[in-house]
């Protein structure tokens, strides 16, 4: 375990200490870190950056969080704006189980012990995520999506001042039947068959990451070479930015001060960042603090432990999201291991469980590799 630094001793001074990242990416934005550095401008006003190359940078909405998109030298703007208005919104339309015509809420309403004939793209995100159910011993499970509801989240869980706990029973009762095991996934028929009428698949986990990919293979398609894509906060660079090899990339402290926690040099990489504080609200005027809207699948319950955030990088996003949200449920003492083991790039943020302020930073060595900017 590689201790690299404790916040509280050195997180004034982190911001000086790594030079050059300009991209600061939070869950739901980004912001400009150093305006008079060099490539601050990409995100401003200015549309050449200092080798002469132009850049311009498309946002938009989706998802229900935002995405933005740095081109360099990007040929018709206008049509790749519309292209991927209309990929997001595919995409939101076959994963989102907020929208009740979506491929998803088509499949989790199909009666059980019916074949549900899913899409390419579901069959290889379904098949992802039962790769990552079993390198993970069931830390990462889609379908744990009725009980992400019974905690107060996702579609149709009601308002945030009504929440109530679920009961013991209730729990119990979602453990046993929505589970992964109650899905019957055939790849050569291309059919999903939902065997327990309680099963319910949420691919949250991953879908974010997954429309990064989707968008980064489109621009690649079109000759697109430098570029670095973002929604919500998880990324994927193509190429370098202008001037350099890379794209460095700021990520931010989790408690919401702003400030960089680290900076990675990616390159033809993803990143993506999973944390339990992201949205837990206060649950109402009793002075409540609303549990984590991710739940350890192994025992039913929302993630409580002292690893606030996971930040993976990836080859592609949606490994890098998944792994994300994996790595937060199984915490640092085991995540650690389990993420060098796959050599995956993985920083965990922790915080202190009596004295809340004081917080800790550890990464596996591939990622210490990566801050190399
Ligand atoms: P992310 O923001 O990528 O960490 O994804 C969080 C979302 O994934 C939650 O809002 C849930 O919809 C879903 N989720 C929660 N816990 C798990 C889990 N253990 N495995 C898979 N998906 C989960
Ligand atoms: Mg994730």
């Amino acid at each position: 375990m590689d201790l690299m630094v404790n916040l509280n001793a050195t997180l004034p001074s982190a911001k000086a200490a790594a030079t050059g990242p300009e991209f600061v990416f939070g869950k739901a934005r980004w912001m400009v870190l150093l305006a008079a550095a060099g490539l601050a401008c990409l995100v401003a006003s200015c549309d050449r950056a200092p080798e002469g190359e132009r850049i311009e940078t498309l946002r938009g909405q989706s998802m229900g969080t935002e995405w933005s998109m740095v081109l360099v030298e990007p040929d018709a703007l206008t049509r790749i704006r519309a292209e991927v208005q209309l990929l997001l919104r595919n995409h939101e339309q076959r994963y989102s189980t907020w929208i009740h015509s979506s491929e998803l809420s088509r499949l989790n309403r199909t009666p059980a012990q019916t074949a549900f004939a899913a899409s390419p793209q579901l069959m290889r995100s379904l098949y992802r995520s039962g790769l990552m159910l079993d390198a993970t011993q069931g830390a990462f499970d889609p379908t744990c999506a009725p009980l992400v509801r019974a905690w107060g989240f996702g579609p149709g869980a009601g308002p945030v001042a009504g929440f109530d706990a679920p009961d013991e029973a209730r729990i119990d009762h979602l453990r046993r039947h929505s589970t992964w095991d109650n899905l019957d996934i055939n790849s050569h028929a291309g059919t999903i068959t939902r065997l327990h009428e309680a099963v319910e698949i949420d691919l949250s986990a991953l879908a974010k990451g997954e429309g990064v990919d989707l968008l980064a293979d489109w621009l690649v398609e079109q000759g697109q070479r430098s570029f670095l894509i973002e929604i919500g906060g998880d990324l994927r660079a193509g190429g370098g930015a202008p001037g350099r090899q890379s794209w460095p990339v700021g990520i931010e402290h989790p408690d919401g001060s702003g400030e960089m926690l680290a900076a990675v040099a990616l390159r033809n990489q993803a990143l993506a960042t999973s944390g339990t504080y992201i949205q837990q609200l206060p649950a109402g005027g009793n002075g409540e603090v609303r549990p984590s809207h991710i739940i350890d699948p192994r025992t039913g319950y929302p993630v409580g432990h002292e690893t606030i955030s996971v930040s993976v990088v990836a080859d592609t996003c949606a490994e890098a999201d998944a792994w994300a949200t994996a790595l937060l449920v199984i915490g640092a003492e085991d995540g650690l291991a389990l993420a060098s083991s796959h050599n995956l790039p993985a920083m965990f943020v922790l915080r202190d469980q009596l004295e809340s302020q004081r917080y800790l930073v550890l990464a596996t060595p591939m990622f210490e590799t990566l801050t190399d900017l």
